[in-house]
């Protein structure tokens, strides 16, 4: 079982990673919990690169960068805890190159968009459920203000950047209804965010 968690910064993603892990972990499950760009060795350096790296890259290589850092990630962490059983939970995946390249930096263009949706045809490796963890613009940056300055170059983006990546995260959601689930997390507490996903994961899980 393969479960992605999405959204823009400050929603909460990394928070709730941790918590279902220690849920799945407690009732049994051998989870791995990983994160996007970034996630095996290489793509780790890749991540350095995209986030920090002194020069910014084009948007297509931008993109190509992304998937180069996710093929590695699939190739030599992800597909091998499947195929071992495990359940891997990850902090983003594909939909946040549709979100940040597609709908933020490209403002939706279609070339750029099949771009990305040919690169993810060929990684062969969709989600099984992504939980799309959002919150209003106001919540998200007070939370980032109390977590410190922004550092990577992606934060520093404005707000119009921002209102187009919660709008492509919508738009890929409505797309795939029957794989993205919506979460608001401005009201409810990590706790009770954490068990609606976990309300939704139960079904879907494999005996013990
Ligand atoms: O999830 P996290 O906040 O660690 O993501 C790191 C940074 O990478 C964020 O600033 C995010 O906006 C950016 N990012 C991006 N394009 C992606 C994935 C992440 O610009 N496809």
């Amino acid at each position: 079982l393969f479960i992605t968690l999405e959204g823009g910064e400050g929603v909460g993603k990394s928070t709730q990673l941790r918590l279902l892990r220690d849920a799945l972990q407690s009732h049994g499950y051998r989870v791995l919990a990983t994160r996007e760009p970034g996630g095996s060795a290489g793509a780790e350096d890749l991540r350095q690169l995209l986030l920090f790296g002194k020069n910014p890259l084009s948007l297509r290589a931008e993109i190509l960068t992304h998937f180069a850092a996710r093929f590695d990630h699939v190739d030599t962490v992800i597909r091998p805890a499947l195929a071992e059983g495990q359940i891997v939970l990850c902090d983003r995946f594909t939909d946040s190159t549709m979100a940040y390249q597609g709908y933020g930096r490209a403002e939706g263009q279609p070339a750029i968009l099949d771009l990305i949706a040919a690169l993810q045809a060929q990684l062969g490796l969709m989600p099984d459920m992504t939980f799309l963890l959002q919150a209003p613009r106001e919540i998200t940056r007070q939370r980032l203000a109390v977590r410190g300055v922004p550092t990577d170059r992606y934060e520093k983006a404005d707000e119009a950047f921002h209102a187009r990546i919660a709008a492509g995260f919508m738009a890929i959601a409505d797309q795939q209804p029957g794989r993205v689930k919506c979460i608001t997390t401005a009201n409810h507490s990590q706790e009770t965010v954490s068990s609606l996903i976990m309300k939704e994961i139960l079904p879907r899980l494999p005996h013990v």
